[in-house]
């Protein structure tokens, strides 16, 4: 066990030299840093002969959790093992002060450079758990709406009840306040909580404000990045919001940058914290073309309606002061716009309910401004929203729809690839088409769904065609989610909220 941890430990430190993370001459200072963390006093006598540098520290990181557990130096939970591998890579991951030097120094070259070179970092220093995300299932498939981009999240472990109970017993710190707040990178984190000593952040200035840039751990597309506020203040969307927009894409024009709604139902997961998502990657709805040309009254901008479910007004230009202006009356005259025909009210009992989620990019020197809008009333009949997922698709989706949704690339959750397999028994002729999953079993709320698929597919298919069959019926449901989300349901709807701003159809 020691020999294993000696050697284990070596090879992390030729990882780390070999991917930059720290200097050669700091071997054996960062040799005596993880022997502290594994609590010896000194290295096993071991003859250590030197292997290949793998692609991620994965495989070390796990033998030394492994020695952690076996040497009694931490629990035997997944969660445990999870915050002391983030504790050993806390040791190799270059400094806060180093990581924006170095950034700085490869931005001045070229913003790509730096991108590039701060994303490695955060992949070889395990921020960005790699051979976890690998093991997400992805998928691109054509449905009503164009072709959709799929994630089931396999990434996330299930959680341990060892853990669960354990942080029920933990005293509540409020520290960090949130998963997003500047108090994170280098917390050891605890139960409950993710350990982020190998975390780091680029600080930003937008709109004359501080702001700062990390990459997602979860990582749901090329390069997922999140710019948050420097302070833990609420989501808000207002004129502000497209400054910053402007302001980051002007500092990484490689890069495009959203906002979630700052509402409940329409906005993403976290709406305490002020935060943008963006990235180096294009999405299904960034391929929709225009359905409606408008003649937009800001001069400089050109307006359209996209071909897409949910509403989206796309306003491009090269002149930014034009299209901010544009952006404020869309957002401002959005806000207090009811169309009761179509169950739109902009408020109710003091409740206002429109919001946009903004979503910028540059290309071939022309800025690009989608502006989706969103209402999220609910009601007696959809009291999770109306413009949300409705209830025939909660065996699919149930949660708020976001940024990355919005614009066509979809997260399902883990259970759906136990549960289709499960399905697939039914188009494969395995299990009768008539038999009715009894509860608790989880296939039952997807029973009436496979019926409807066996009336096209008939129950003789093979396991690979009926999984092919399932994938294309899904991306089906998620062009629904999209339109169930979309405000306006017809071309007659959106003219007459737009003809209010005195856009007219081109
Ligand atoms: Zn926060």
């Amino acid at each position: 066990m020691l020999k294993l941890a000696t050697e284990t430990m070596y090879r992390l430190v030729d990882f780390a030299v070999a991917k930059g993370l720290i200097s050669p001459i700091d071997r054996p200072y960062c040799l005596n840093r993880l022997l502290e963390v594994m609590q010896l006093s000194a290295p096993e006598k071991i003859d250590y002969q030197p292997e290949e540098i793998p692609e991620t520290a994965t495989r070390y990181l796990d033998t030394l959790a492994e020695c952690a557990c076996k040497l009694g130096i931490i629990g035997q939970s997944g969660e445990n093992k999870d915050l002391f591998r983030t504790k050993v890579m806390g040791v190799l991951t270059p400094s806060p002060a180093e990581v924006r030097s170095e950034f700085g120094k490869r931005y001045a070259d070229a913003p790509e450079k730096a991108t590039e070179w701060f994303y490695q970092m955060c992949r070889d220093s395990d921020y960005i758990k790699v051979d976890r995300i690998a093991k997400n299932q992805r998928f691109f498939e054509e449905s009503p709406c164009g072709k959709l981009e799929i994630t089931i999240n396999l990434s996330k472990p299930e959680k341990d009840p060892r853990d669960i109970a354990a942080q029920r017993a933990m005293p509540q710190t409020g520290y960090p306040k949130c998963m997003l707040c500047v108090e994170n990178p280098g917390y050891a984190g605890r139960i409950g909580f993710p350990a982020r000593q190998n975390h780091r952040m680029i600080p930003l200035t937008l709109g004359g404000g501080n702001w700062y840039m990390q990459y997602s751990p979860y990582l749901y597309y090329n390069e997922h990045c999140i710019v948050l506020n420097e302070n833990h203040v609420p989501m808000r969307i207002c004129h502000d919001t497209f400054v910053r927009l402007f302001d980051f894409v002007e500092q990484f024009p490689h890069y495009f940058l959203g906002s979630n709604a700052d509402l409940p139902i329409v906005g993403g997961s976290i709406l305490n914290h002020d935060h943008f998502q963006g990235g180096n990657y294009r999405f299904p709805m960034d391929e929709a073309a225009d359905k409606i040309v408008l003649n937009c009254p800001v001069e400089g901008v050109k307006a359209s309606v996209i071909d897409w479910p949910m509403t989206c007004i796309r306003l491009r230009g090269e002149n930014r002061e034009a299209l901010i202006t544009a952006a404020d009356q869309l957002l401002e005259a959005w806000r207090g716009y009811s169309d009761p025909e179509r169950s739109i009210f902009a408020e109710t009992r003091g409740q206002k309910h429109n919001t946009i989620t903004p979503i910028l990019r540059k290309e071939n020197g022309q800025w690009t401004l989608n502006l989706v809008l969103r209402n999220n009333l609910t009601t007696l009949e959809h009291p999770l929203g109306v413009f949300h997922p409705h209830e025939d698709l909660h065996h699919i989706k149930k949660e708020n729809i976001g940024l990355i949704e919005v614009m066509g690339l979809f997260i399902l959750p883990g259970r759906l690839v136990s549960e289709f397999e499960g399905l697939t028994k039914y188009l494969t002729g395995q299990r009768s088409i008539d038999e009715i999953p009894r509860d608790p079993s989880p296939l039952r709320q997807h029973y009436s769904w496979v019926v409807q698929i066996a009336k096209t597919t008939g129950t003789e298919l093979t396991h690979e065609q009926a999984l092919e069959a399932i994938h294309k019926a899904l991306a089906d449901k998620c062009a629904r989610v999209l339109a169930d989300c979309g405000v306006f349901k017809d071309e007659a709807g959106v003219l007459a909220f737009l003809n209010t701003l005195g856009y007219q159809k081109a």
